[in-house]
């Protein structure tokens, strides 16, 4: 039994949890947040325990400190050395990295080189690899990107039609995110596939940011999201996928800089933007429940967006054999599951069964009839489990 922690780090916050491997029990789990901010909070979670309490993090290494202390504080290690491997998960790895990585010099320039890409994320991640690796400066760190499950697309997937010189010189392409999600999605699917020779899977990791992919045999073929987390479907706050003059026609009418349309693209469209109400997708289901017309135009523009990429994917893939929910609102959301496979019908055939369906929340499930002609299920995602298993592999690849 060995000990691995999971990082995943923002510019303000640190989470983290440690895990028993390979049996791949958490101990603990928490967070460092406002860190930079006068006052922070720090929290943290073991079985049915939690203590959460104000804590100044003035940088991240303040943060990685704490989170070590606590480890101590309270036995759940007993020296540094019991935890075996760190694993971060970064956001962009771009066309260098299609699997997780030993986080040495090399990793750290090419992640360095990939800020342009993902300035937000990467820098963070950075920041606090560095700050854990002064804490910790002899255990192994794993790089697990949430941009490796995709690098398996051909060119005419995750190409886009700009002059071609453009595209090589900027690195300019798709490379999704949310991969760790899909790839264990797809893992997990593989048992309601069997006898199928290279299983075709469409996974929904439809949370508050959002994204669909298609794979075969669990390779990606092709996914939503873009350049950037920015495109593809519908979000609690972006935009998604639309006509590019859109960009150029809004900062001619409204006389804001590109920065600003590109934050408002980011940050106040998708269900927030249309529904005027909230981005969290309780609040606008609810509204349309009460008939606010708003809201209603906005649910059905969420769900025929997602419906629309379903049946791309399905033709991409010449069929699908699983269809898969996943994150908060495809974890929890019936209403949600049960509209979009309702338009999904008389083409691809596919049936819920709705009393099925209105119970499941959060749990791994069957939700379709057994005449539809896609099965569909939901499955709770579970991206650090696999940062963990990552970080595990490689850290006693490097031992041998
Ligand atoms: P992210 O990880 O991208 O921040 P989540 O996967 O946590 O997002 O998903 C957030 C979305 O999931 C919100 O729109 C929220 O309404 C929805 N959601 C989360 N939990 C529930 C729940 N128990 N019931 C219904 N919807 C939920």
């Amino acid at each position: 039994m060995e000990k691995v922690m999971t990082i995943n780090s923002g510019s303000s916050t640190v989470k983290f949890k440690l895990y028993e491997m390979p049996e791949e029990e958490v101990i603990c789990s928490g967070n460092c947040e406002r860190i930079g901010e006068k006052m922070g909070i720090f929290t943290i979670k073991w079985g049915t325990n939690k203590e959460s309490y104000e804590c100044l993090f003035p940088t991240h290494e303040e943060a990685a400190k704490k989170v070590i202390d606590v480890l101590l504080e309270k036995g759940f290690i007993k020296d540094f050395d019991e935890i075996k491997a760190i694993g971060h998960r970064i956001v962009q790895g771009g066309k260098y990295f299609s699997e997780s990585a030993l986080f040495d010099k090399k990793t750290e320039d090419l992640i360095e080189s990939l800020i342009p890409l993902a300035p937000l994320h990467n820098a963070a991640h950075l920041t606090c690899y560095r700050a854990f690796k002064e804490v910790l400066p002899n255990t192994p760190a794993i790089a697990v990107f949430d941009t490796a499950y995709h690098q398996s697309m051909e060119e005419e997937d995750y190409l886009f039609p700009i002059p071609y010189e453009l595209s090589e010189k900027y690195s300019i392409r798709r490379y999704g995110a949310h991969g760790t999600s899909h790839q264990y999605l797809n893992q997990m699917g593989l048992k309601y596939c069997e006898g199928i020779k290279e299983p075709r899977i469409i996974t929904c990791h439809i949370g508050s940011g959002a994204s669909i992919t298609a794979s075969k045999d669990c390779k990606c073929v092709a996914t939503s999201m873009g350049l950037t987390p920015l495109g593809g479907i519908m979000m609690g706050t972006r935009s998604g996928d639309m006509d590019p003059s859109v960009f150029n026609y809004l900062v001619s009418c409204t006389g804001k800089s590109a920065e600003e349309v590109y934050q408002m693209l980011n940050k106040k469209s998708g269900l927030l933007g249309v529904s005027g109400i909230s981005n969290d997708s309780r609040d606008v289901l609810e509204a349309a429940e009460k008939g606010n017309k708003q809201a209603i135009t906005t649910v059905k523009l969420f769900n025929r967006r997602i419906a629309d990429f379903i049946g791309q994917y399905y033709v991409r893939l010449g069929g699908c054999d699983l269809l898969v929910w996943s994150a908060g609102i495809g974890e929890n959301e019936p209403r949600t599951r049960s509209e979009v496979c309702k338009l999904l019908h008389d083409a691809l055939g596919v049936e819920l069964d709705e009393e099925v369906n209105s119970t499941i929340h959060g749990k791994e499930a069957v939700i379709s009839t057994p005449s539809s002609k896609i099965k569909v299920v939901v499955i709770p995602t579970d991206e650090e489990v696999m940062i963990a298993r990552d970080s595990y592999r490689i850290a006693h690849e490097i031992k041998k």
